[in-house]
């Protein structure tokens, strides 16, 4: 059983499940003006600093000429304000994001929205005070893609950068600079030998620019999704024609790009010009899931789908891996029959409780609890040690498990006849 379950801390896909909930949620806001205020609080930003803040800008707001918009910022204000004393002098690890604005609510009305994520999935990296018609989402939805680790190099034969995409992020670590002599030669040396110096230094350079990406990136090669090699040409392929890098370091290079610059910018065009081969390797992982599944579909019983079977496998502890849907935004709503007989049905979200026939007896059942279903197959999920992984849409299977499965599989630790 993970250590998540054990001390009632909620597990990371959890975690992030109910911060894309919010998300969404969020998304669809809108403030009639310009009044939702979100506000991004760094872990070593002080409170105190951050109420300094918020106290100036309710001052400021007082001259907003519309009266409605006013008293409506002004209120976000004050509800921010009222959120920021549940916390000491820091805020929990990773920062806190709040919103807090009057959204449009139909027909002329209103609602004050307020919600609080702490601790997002990856640090919140500078302080962000922002009053627009809409939330500010976008720094917490990079944070909510598909973690991923890559290494990347940029070279040509002047300057080397090496450093890591973490998810969304690019995080420069080191680099070098080369003392190949430019391709004119001073008075005086044969053209050979000059051409000679070059060369060995240029390999000389390759051989630093090597030994830098595998001190780096050797220890962390199991954890690794790739390499991404970039440069002017020839430069890159010869770096990576000639076999500098470790052996398992050059099998995870996923491919080499034109780029302009090789200073630390240049760790961020790369990623820019990778765009469609990170976006294939975020999909590469819910692949594989998906085909393990269906192979344990097809050549056994060592898979199940659906929710009521998912259910019961999970309850019994038999499912190794949850495959749920992205796409899957339902409740299930619990019913018991005059029989005692317990029986579920998903629901789409906003929608009214249906009426539910027990199928066992055929009496009429009265529904109980409603819930959204993710968590609710997540918690047995946690209490049982299984694993989840969403499971995007963008590929064939993926959509399948949507539409066919109903968004929920399971792959099984053994047989179960369930
Ligand atoms: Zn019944």
């Amino acid at each position: 059983m993970s250590s998540d379950a054990d001390d009632g801390q909620p597990s990371e896909d959890r975690r992030k499940y109910e911060f894309r909930k919010v998300l969404d949620e969020l998304d669809e806001f809108e403030g009639s003006g310009t009044q939702l205020v979100t506000i991004y609080i760094p872990e070593d930003k002080q409170i105190s600093d951050v109420v300094a803040h918020v106290t100036q800008e309710h001052s400021e707001a007082s001259n907003i000429k519309s009266k409605q918009t006013r008293t409506n910022v002004q209120d976000a204000l004050t509800s921010i304000k009222d959120r920021l004393r549940y916390y000491d002098t820091y805020p929990p690890d990773n920062g806190i994001v709040i919103f807090s604005g009057a959204v449009n609510a139909g027909g002329g009305q209103t609602d004050m929205v307020t919600r609080v994520l702490e601790s997002p999935p990856e640090p919140v990296q500078s302080f962000r005070y922002h009053c627009d018609s809409d939330f500010l989402t976008e720094p917490l939805e990079e944070m909510m893609s598909d973690k991923g680790l890559f290494g990347l190099i940029v070279l040509d034969r002047r300057e080397a950068n090496v450093g890591w995409l973490k998810g969304k992020r690019v995080e420069p670590v080191k680099s070098a600079s080369s003392l190949v002599p430019g391709k004119q030669r001073k008075g005086g040396q044969s053209a050979q030998r000059f051409a000679r110096l070059r060369l060995e230094a240029i390999d000389n350079f390759y051989q630093e620019v090597a030994e830098m990406a595998n001190d780096l990136m050797v220890p962390e090669r199991h954890n690794l999704d790739g390499i991404l090699v970039g440069g002017p040409s020839p430069t890159k392929d010869e770096f990576l024609d000639g076999d500098y890098l470790h052996h398992e370091l050059q099998d995870k290079v996923l491919g080499k790009f034109d780029i302009a610059y090789t200073d630390e910018s240049g760790l961020y065009d790369i990623v820019d010009a990778a765009q469609e081969v990170l976006a294939d390797q975020e999909v590469v992982k819910d692949k594989r899931q998906m085909e393990e599944f269906f192979e344990k579909l097809h050549t056994g019983e060592q898979a199940t789908y659906g929710f009521d079977e998912t259910r019961q496998n999970l309850m019994m502890g038999s499912v190794e891996r949850l495959l749920l849907s992205e796409d899957l935004h339902h409740d299930v709503v619990a019913y018991t029959c005059p029989n005692d007989h317990d029986e579920f049905e998903i629901v789409e979200r906003r929608h009214d409780v249906p009426e539910h026939t027990c199928t066992t007896c055929g009496e009429e059942a009265e529904p109980g609890e409603r819930e959204d279903v993710v968590e609710h197959l997540i918690d047995i999920a946690e209490q049982r040690g299984t694993e989840t992984k969403f499971i995007s849409t963008d590929f064939e299977k993926g959509e399948q498990l949507m539409d066919a499965f109903g968004g929920i599989a399971g792959i099984l630790r053994y047989e179960t006849g369930v």
